[in-house]
């Protein structure tokens, strides 16, 4: 079956088993909670969630909450939504960074007490001055030496609040002069007068990332710590932090390339100006690369998986095509969604030969090729509708639909020839009437003339009214943000079509919002979450049925 090459972690993972250096592995998915999780996260979610299933090891879902001024409640449950609906399940119960503080607030002391942290009372513009450059090394902060004994005492004053923010900080004591400027002295607690969303008001003071991530590895027995490249720099103060605490167990922190994808931004600080500044209609808008929004849209979590599998693990960044993710969720539409007819931009027939009250239930496969998915009942009568686009009074031979004087087949249905094309005062083509070719139920015409092609139609009395919803890509640009690029400025005006007035068989009037469709030659479809109710249906196209982009 998968006989792909193991990707780096693979191997490193396989032999840390083979030599004993871990007898089970544990991983973490560590989210922010300060927005929706994108496109970008369901590849360290694979990654982390797989690595875990396929060596029989653990996950965890840490909430990594160290700033609560942007976080809160409703992001916390938009991410264990989606890790669900990705289908994976974390190990025990979620936890939260915040969980640790009353430890980490101790090790921070442990620092102190052993001269390796100090209270800073340089200001943020100061401490970026004394910094230094990448080619310049840093100088020491003027607070650099204080006693222990004052270091401890102005610590306790920070937790206790009383200083304002941005009055001083609580530094580690490493090196000015590392040519790595993640070792100079960086920051572990900053004060923030901020109500947190787990914590309350318990705590004025907020650890560092830096400073929060390893030690939570460590409190929760994280064998392979996986981030992105960005942090490969952070790497040495995560040791550094690992070696000089009492921490309980030695993470090690491995990072591979972020997933950038085309056509789009994967960047929850961009993602929340689109929806701040109502560029879309929510985090979960199906136009987004959000999670959320690809699930409201009608991508599976089964493409998504096989998405991330395909584009694989690797070091070096790289830009992937839009187009791979839509061939995974094509794929997965095409061998699992039922078919059915909808018909977009209706235009009605009249079938002068068929008896005006008859109605015949006309028996169709769901699927091409999927008889487990079972046959449905199509209502046939008298009066049908067909897109508007497949007819035309005259056309050449590569129009493969109807034209008058000639033959088309109805999917499922009858052959028809039409006759005549009424029209309304002002030209426009309002009803076409033509006939059913006797016997053709199933069966080639006995006359031998052939229809050009096979359209679908909708019974124009026994139907159900609907609205549809087509979305184009969100940018016009390839790399929206590339390059001090504003993506806003690509946003694709036509981006969004809201077609109404569309006529679906009457099957789909009981469509679920689990369930997912191949509307006959028009692409995949599924019902809106948002808009769609009791008394309104409203589908959204997930996807055409060919990439239309590359033509
Ligand atoms: P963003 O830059 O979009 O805000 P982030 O990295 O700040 O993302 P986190 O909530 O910290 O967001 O991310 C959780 C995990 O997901 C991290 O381990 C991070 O490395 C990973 N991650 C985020 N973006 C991507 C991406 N584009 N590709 C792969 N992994 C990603
Ligand atoms: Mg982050
Ligand atoms: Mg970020």
């Amino acid at each position: 079956e998968n006989k792909k090459p193991l990707h780096f972690l693979q191997q490193i993972i396989r032999k840390d088993l083979e030599q004993g250096t871990h007898q089970s592995i544990a991983t973490r998915f560590p989210p922010e909670p300060n927005g929706y999780l994108h496109i970008g996260h369901a590849k360290s979610i694979c990654l982390n969630f797989g690595l875990a299933e396929e060596f029989g090891g653990t996950c965890n879902l840490r909430f990594d909450d160290t700033n609560p001024e942007k976080e809160n409640e409703e992001f916390v449950n938009s991410i264990k939504q989606d890790v669900e609906w990705l289908g994976f399940k974390w190990n025990g119960n979620v936890r939260y960074t915040s969980d640790y503080f009353d430890q980490l607030h101790a090790w921070a002391i442990h620092l102190i007490e052993q001269g390796l942290a100090f209270v800073c009372d340089l200001n943020a513009e100061q401490m970026r001055e004394y910094r230094g450059t990448l080619i310049e090394a840093g100088k020491n902060s003027p607070f650099r030496d204080r006693s222990v004994a004052e270091n401890l005492a102005l610590f306790e004053k920070m937790r206790a609040g009383e200083f304002e923010e941005g009055a001083c900080s609580l530094r580690a004591k490493i090196d000015m002069a590392s040519p790595n400027i993640n070792l100079r002295d960086p920051i572990l607690y900053r004060i923030k007068k901020a109500h947190h969303h787990q914590t309350g008001d318990k705590w004025c003071i907020y650890p560092s990332y830096d400073f929060a991530h390893g030690q939570s590895d460590a409190i929760e027995g994280i064998t392979h710590s996986i981030c992105t490249l960005e942090f490969e720099d952070h790497k040495p103060l995560y040791e550094w932090f690992i070696q000089n605490l009492p921490v309980p167990a030695v993470p090690r922190q491995y990072e591979f390339a972020r997933l950038n994808i085309n056509y789009s931004v994967t960047s929850k600080r961009k993602l929340k100006q689109l929806v701040d500044e109502n560029h879309v209609d929510g985090w979960n808008d199906p136009r987004m690369p959000t999670i959320s929004g690809m699930r409201r849209r009608g991508y599976t979590p089964a493409a998504l998986r096989d998405f991330c599998d395909r584009i694989g693990v690797t070091r070096s960044d790289g830009i992937v095509d839009v187009g791979v993710l839509e061939f995974c969720v094509r794929d997965d539409l095409d061998k699992n969604a039922p078919r059915a007819m909808c018909v977009l931009r209706p235009l009605k027939v009249t079938l002068t030969n068929y008896p005006v009250d008859q109605v015949e239930t006309l028996s169709v496969h769901n699927h091409p090729n999927r008889d487990d998915l079972g046959d449905r009942v199509v209502p046939f009568t008298q009066t049908v509708f067909i897109e508007q686009e497949d007819f035309r009074e005259e056309a050449n031979k590569k129009y493969k639909r109807l034209v008058l004087g000639k033959r088309v087949r109805l999917r499922g249905a009858y052959v028809i020839e039409a006759d005549e094309a009424v029209k309304d005062e002002a030209g426009n083509i309002v009803e076409i009437r033509a006939r059913i070719i006797e016997g053709t139920l199933g069966k080639d015409p006995a006359d031998g003339v052939k229809p050009k092609g096979v359209i679908h139609w909708v019974s124009a009395t026994q139907n159900v009214d609907c609205e549809v919803r087509i979305f184009e890509r969100l940018f016009t640009d390839e790399a929206p943000d590339a390059g001090g690029k504003n993506f806003l400025d690509s946003i694709n005006p036509n981006n969004l079509e809201i077609l109404t007035g569309c006529k679906a068989e009457l099957s789909l009037g009981k469509a679920k919002l689990d369930d997912r469709f191949q509307f006959e030659r028009q692409g995949y479809f599924c019902l809106d979450s948002k808009y769609s109710s009791a008394d309104k249906i409203v589908f959204n196209r997930t996807i055409g049925l060919k990439d239309s982009f590359a033509k």
